[in-house]
């Protein structure tokens, strides 16, 4: 570990230069690497000495991406991926055996609940969903065959939170693995291996690219843990390519600067929103009147990019509303420089049933934004137009 700060780090962290004295580090696009001799070859594939031999098991530009974001997350270990979906997969699936049980937070994102309810079960791996807003219920929740907790906090889209400190001694006490999904927050706002977490995942794709350029996603932990992890990736084969860890290892440089005006201008526009007369109400973990303030300010430096409200009038008016937009982009994604806005009701979420929305906190008139790099004043405007004219 660095003895600088995370700003530092994340730039001054990188692969060693090459014979051309590069300041940028080069895109090392090749599938594969030419061994020194049979010597060599055989003590690489006895994982004897270290160095590269196939990008599917790792590259210089996946490594300095994956390192880099290690040394942000306080992880000794960790792996690049494909997708935030495959970080998700391998994280559960490298360590899982049949007959074993996970305990999650019943608000998780779209596919990781697909993945519960529909894919590990296949081969007999049972889940529990609990409500995060109910820590009485977790401790409950756990079987003989718990063998993993898996959650994200801030949740998607209700931004309800999870007392990392209290979980992680939780799943300590009962010899129970805890994962993380870090997406929401990523490591410049909170550290969940600091509270005990044994894994934590990302989507790369959001925040940390934070220019809506490529899918990727990332796996850490401590070398045990990783070691399992990485034989199952490096067997089924979901890597990142080297281009895209390239681009992620660059983001990464930038990220402490973007959170830090991605959080400003959520918190702006949730304090503008709070007292608005067409919202209902709006919600954002640093606001004071998120019933879970105090825990955000214990467990995160900021309050993240996204910030939801209700806007009065349900349904229509929240589609209307979106139709209305100028700027803000009305995509499925977020964590990008643009302002983005949703509807979960009538998207991301249209599958669930009213009373299955209503559990995860997706009233019909809620919205979703996630705050971008535009001047607040802009975004604070075309949020305002909208509103009137959706009347
Ligand atoms: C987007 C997202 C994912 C999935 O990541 P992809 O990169 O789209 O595969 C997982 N978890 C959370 C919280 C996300 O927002």
């Amino acid at each position: 570990m660095s003895d600088k700060n995370f700003e530092t780090n994340a730039i001054h962290n990188q692969i060693n230069r090459s014979e051309f004295r590069e300041h940028s580090v080069p895109i090392y696009m090749t599938s594969s690497f030419v061994f020194e001799d049979a010597e060599q070859a055989r003590a690489l594939f006895a994982d004897e000495v270290p160095g590269n031999i196939y990008t599917r098991f790792s590259n210089p530009n996946n490594s300095e991406f994956i390192d880099k974001l290690c040394e942000m997350e306080g992880c000794e270990a960790g792996l690049a991926t494909s997708s935030g979906m495959a970080a998700m997969f391998i994280s559960l699936a490298s360590i899982l055996n049949q007959g074993d049980h996970v305990l999650a937070s019943r608000s998780l994102f779209g596919s990781t609940h697909q993945i519960m309810t529909s894919i590990l079960p296949r081969w007999g791996i049972s889940h529990t969903y609990v409500d995060i807003m109910n820590p009485d219920e977790w401790e409950g929740a756990i079987q003989e065959n718990t063998k993993m907790i898996f959650v994200e906090t801030p949740s998607n889209p209700a931004l309800d939170l999870i007392d990392l400190e209290w979980l992680g001694k939780l799943a300590k006490k009962h010899d129970i693995l805890l994962a993380v999904d870090n997406c929401f927050a990523t490591p410049y706002l909170q550290r969940p291996a600091d509270f005990g977490a044994d894994i934590v995942a990302h989507s790369a794709t959001k925040f940390i690219d934070g220019q809506g350029r490529c899918i990727a996603g990332a796996v850490l932990g401590s070398k045990e843990i990783i070691q399992k992890i990485r034989f199952f990736a490096r067997h089924t084969g979901p890597s990142l390519s080297p281009m895209n860890a390239w681009v992620l290892s660059k983001s990464l440089e930038t990220l402490a600067v973007r959170m830090d005006r991605h959080c400003d201008n959520a918190l702006a526009l949730a304090k503008h929103l709070e007292v608005h007369e067409e919202v209902e109400c709006s919600k954002y973990p640093f606001l004071e009147s998120h019933p879970q303030y105090e825990l955000a300010k214990k467990q995160m430096k900021k309050g993240g990019g996204l910030v939801t409200f209700e806007v009065k009038g349900g349904i229509d008016r929240g589609r209307r509303f979106l139709n209305a937009l100028k700027m803000c982009s009305f995509t499925a994604n977020l964590g990008d420089t643009r302002t983005i806005a949703t509807h979960p009701a009538s998207t991301t979420h249209s599958k669930l049933s009213d009373e299955e929305r209503m559990n995860v906190g997706i009233s019909p008139g809620l919205v979703r934004i996630s705050a971008g790099l535009e001047h607040i004043d802009d975004i604070i405007a075309d949020i305002d137009q909208a509103l009137e004219v959706s009347k």
